[in-house]
């Protein structure tokens, strides 16, 4: 008997629950489980826990998706029962039968993945009418017109996303939407419910002969028939070409899939008691705490986010339906104190009782974000650890970018205004279609994409533009809060503005501009203006690094400095700054740089004639031809060096000796400036021009670079270690303190480290002598760059010759993927799009591969040195997530552009947090 129950509790142990119950006071699940409910089918479960108002439904889990694409589309054994037992739960708490034809129960599916993805996936409402429930329907609601109007509404859904009857190719206009304005014609209305119960009864008529004609299917009038269609067309939507495109630029792994949400409708649509809405419990775009949303009465949600009417702002509901905004306030109050965050609702009245259809926390801006969390400090919702988890470190580059200054826009001409749906400033050239803004970004234009009403087919072309413009629909459509999220600048809804898409025009205030020109627009405020506007820093910049007064008195400048006093007694990594001039590094540090990580020697002559001096250098083809460029290059390099120390003071410098691919140099030198050269430095042009063939290399970014040059030619290290002393010592003498790491690039064997510590030490010697100094007189350390394989892996070896190591990440990425930093942008967006890639790697670390030498790196040069100070100074030392990794991994530092040190500090005060096992309050 034992054994037996024993078996039979494991049976019962084992069995899988498919499908997940909500509705009521009591849901089967909790706001906790968003990895197997999905965000949305997590938070409806949560919201019935807390005692909101929301219709009964099932979450069928994303587990069943997973399993559907990894055993050829097919679904769990068990699934059809437990559907089917959900199905009657949700008959109970609702009174109403699926099919039925007294009290019919009809239902939503939509999908709900464990980060939400707005509109690019399916979703299909009424499900459960057809030609006799509709009947039913009507009778039963004593309503026809509303009866028929969810039926088209259905058909519409259906057809399209189940049936797959859309617009075709080469069809500009959606062919329901043909036959509901044929409709409208005939009816002579304007809007959609205009139409009268006959009306719409045309209209099902011609949608079902429409679907029947290009389908060749009849459209399934069983209501289960209809269920199972629609929750397929969910989980296949998981894998459609927006989903991907969302999926692989946000990182979001394929086999998360998706849960599918089957509700009981409520009904916005039955008449002016009734309504739909969208809403954030504070400003998205600002953070502002007002309640920002928007409603539409008689009407269903997609109305609203679809951009097809447009809704009222929130606030006029008190006057349309009092009762229920005031149950509504009430509601968002509740939601803020439990979720601790701001929520993105979806509610309905259906005749005048108020049903909580979705809550999330809410996608916003970086200007929004930075704000409720430090407001919500101050108000005592949260920590402020949680505050420093909550806001994206990325986003911080928001606060950072442009805006326009008063005075540009006051001289500017207006030609347009809507909602400030995305803050910033953005100008470029206008293009109507998503296809020619990417074709125009890729051009390298600035592309500013003009669309009347943003839909999600639009993803790419939002993703190549600098901003949009929409000139219908709210600043709750689904694109618009895509763009929020993107960080781009978007104006929604410049109702006063004309688009014509067969002329490629766009008019406002009498002005026609064509696609290709310019227009500005101000995401701050709403307007649009014709040309360019000339930008202006932000007020971050114009405090920070302008001293402006004004700016300073700024709120987000304010809050800006508390988040970042907040990040640095949190964070353990430090942060330096890669910069190259006595200006950028100025600029770092005010943005709080401890100290440079790497100043590129080679960069300092970019600029002006001094590159002659490195071309002189290259081409010289023996020793005192080099020696005479090298002088050269010392005068310059030991000016530079001054400066750099002097802003400094006293920080710490990692400077790199050369390290000149010899293509940045001289491969791209014409005719013309290979005679200038040749006046210049006394060689002849064919002289010049046969070096120039004899030192051509086929990949010189593996080629005779970084150490190997100073291998082969010692006095050109010798050479940039006396600049770098004899600044230092001229400095110190003047009472700054001054710490050079010299760091050596480009090794792999330990042997090209030791040789090159030997020149650098004698050179070092010299300068001593020559300023009389002893060796505690004149400091410095050597280091080396760990950005080729084969120094990662025998770091313990190197590192005896080394007093650092500093990860050069962007050289280690190329080297350990065999993949040209270079060249690879061309086909790496494939790599992605075919999720091979969730990210490009030299953007953001590939943590298992590049990430593993990192870590072997780490460990060989601790091994030797268990002190051994170690940094990264590619371009990750910027990107959130690589800077967590290193992290992870125990570097010391992390060393980025100036413009990127907010982002690394904030990144870095995340991770610490988190290794003390905090969550990052995850905005879903
Ligand atoms: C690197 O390779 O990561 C690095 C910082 O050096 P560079 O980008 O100059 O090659
Ligand atoms: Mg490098």
């Amino acid at each position: 008997m034992a054994t037996k129950s024993k078996k039979k509790s494991a049976a019962k142990k084992a069995k899988k629950q498919n499908v997940y119950f909500f509705g009521g006071k009591k849901s089967d699940g909790d706001g906790s489980q968003k990895s197997l409910l999905g965000g949305k089918g997590a938070n409806l479960a949560e919201m019935c826990n807390i005692g909101l108002p929301v219709p009964a439904g099932m979450t069928i889990t994303t587990e069943v998706c997973t399993h559907y694409y990894a055993n050829k589309q097919t679904y769990p054994k068990t699934l059809d029962a437990e559907i089917k037992a959900n199905i009657v739960k949700i008959e109970k708490a609702m009174g109403k039968k699926f099919g039925d034809l007294e009290n019919p129960l009809l239902l939503s599916v939509r999908s709900g993945a464990r980060e939400s993805m707005p509109g690019m996936m399916d979703t299909i409402l009424n499900l459960g009418i057809n030609d006799t429930v509709v009947e039913a329907l009507a009778e039963k609601t004593g309503n026809a017109k509303f009866a028929w109007d969810s039926y088209r509404r259905f058909l519409q859904m259906y057809g399209s996303v189940v049936m797959e009857v859309e617009a075709e190719a080469g069809e500009h206009h959606d062919p329901y939407e043909v036959i509901l304005d044929k409709a409208k014609a005939k009816a002579k209305v304007d809007d959609d419910s205009g139409l009268s119960a006959e009306e719409l009864q045309w209209v099902v008529a011609e949608f079902k002969k429409l679907i029947k004609k290009r389908s060749g299917n009849d459209f399934p009038e069983d209501p289960m028939d209809q269920l199972y269609g629609a929750v397929n067309a969910v989980f296949n939507s998981w894998e459609n070409d927006r989903a991907r495109v969302y999926r692989a630029k946000y990182g979001i792994p394929a086999e998360w899939g998706t849960a599918v949400n089957v509700q009981a409708m409520v009904f916005g649509n039955t008449g002016k008691e009734s309504g739909t809405g969208v809403a954030f419990t504070r400003d998205p775009a600002t953070g502002d705490n007002v309640f920002y949303g928007e409603y539409l009465i008689d009407a269903q949600g997609e109305d609203v986010v679809a951009g097809v009417r447009t809704p009222k702002q929130i606030a006029k509901m008190a006057k349309d339906l009092p009762k229920s905004h005031e149950e509504l306030l009430k509601v968002r109050e509740i939601l803020e104190k439990h979720f601790r965050d701001v929520q993105d609702v979806e509610f309905t009245i259906e005749a005048g009782k108020l049903w909580m259809l979705q809550t999330r926390n809410g996608k916003r801006t970086g200007f929004a974000a930075v704000n409720i969390a430090i407001d919500m400090v101050r108000e005592k919702l949260i920590s402020k650890e949680e505050a420093i988890l909550r806001i994206p470190a990325d986003d911080l580059s928001h606060l950072l970018s442009p805006i326009f200054s008063a005075a540009e826009e006051k001289k500017a001409k207006k030609i347009g205004a809507g909602l400030p749906a995305g803050p910033g400033a953005a100008c470029g050239q206008i293009y109507f279609t998503a296809e020619a803004s990417v074709a125009a970004a890729a051009k390298g234009q600035s592309v500013i994409l003009v669309r009347q009403a943003t839909s999600p087919e639009d993803l790419r072309g939002m993703i190549a533009a600098e901003g949009i413009l929409t000139t219908e629909g709210g600043a709750s459509s689904h694109a618009a809060l895509v763009a929020r999220q993107m960080g781009k600048v978007c104006v929604c809804g410049a109702h006063g503005m004309k688009i014509d898409y067969s002329k490629k025009t766009l008019t406002g205030e009498g002005i026609t501009l064509k696609e290709g020109d310019f227009i500005s627009i101000n995401g701050f405020v709403g307007n649009v203006y014709k040309g360019e506007l000339k930008p202006s820093p932000s007020q971050v910049i114009q405090g920070l690094l302008e001293n402006k007064a004004a700016a300073k008195k700024s709120d987000t400048y304010k809050k800006f400095i508390e988040l970042m006093e907040w990040a640095d007694k949190h964070r353990k990594l430090g942060v330096r700054t890669n910069s190259d001039t006595p200006e950028q590094v100025r600029n770092a540090i005010k943005f709080g740089a401890e100290g440079i990580g790497l100043t590129r020697s080679e960069h300092m002559f970019f600029e002006g004639n001094r590159i002659d001096a490195v071309r002189e250098m290259i081409l010289a083809d023996d020793d005192d031809g080099r020696a005479k460029a090298l002088k050269k290059i010392k005068a310059f390099q030991k000016k530079d060096f001054i400066g750099i120390f002097e802003s400094l003071e006293g920080r710490p410098a990692t400077i790199r000796l050369l390290d000149p691919p010899l293509h940045e140099f001289i491969g791209t030198m014409d005719s013309k400036q290979i005679a200038e050269l040749s006046k210049k430095i006394g060689m002849s042009s064919p002289a010049i021009k046969k070096r120039i063939h004899s030192l051509h290399e086929e990949n010189p970014m593996l080629g005779h670079r970084g150490c190997r040059l100073g291998v082969s030619y010692p006095p050109i290290t010798a050479a940039q270690v006396e600049a770098i002393l004899e600044a230092a010592a001229e400095v110190q003498a003047k009472g700054t303190k001054v710490l050079p790491e010299i760091m050596v690039p480009l090794v792999a064997y330990a042997k090209e480290l030791e040789h090159q510590k030997q020149v650098i030490d004698e050179a070092a010697e010299g300068v001593r002598a020559k300023y009389d100094l002893k060796k505690s007189e004149l400091k410095y350390t050597v280091g080396t760059m760990i950005e080729i394989p084969r120094a990662a892996l025998t770091a313990e070896a190197v590192a005896e010759h080394a007093e650092f190591f500093s990860f050069g990440t962007n050289d280690l990425t190329q080297t350990c993927l065999g993949l040209s930093r270079d060249d690879s942008s061309s086909f790496l967006p494939e790599y992605q799009d075919a999720e091979i890639m969730a990210n490009n790697p030299f953007a953001s670390l590939d943590q298992t591969g590049v990430g593993a030498l990192v870590e072997a790196g780490t460990k060989g040069g601790r091994k030797a040195k268990k002190n051994l100070k170690i940094g990264i100074c590619g371009e990750h030392g910027g990107d959130p997530d690589s800077v967590k990794f290193f992290h992870r991994t125990g570097l010391n530092y992390v060393s980025c552009s100036p413009f990127r040190i907010p982002v690394a500090k904030l990144a870095a005060a995340q991770a610490a947090l988190e290794e003390k096992g905090m969550a990052r309050g995850e905005v879903s």
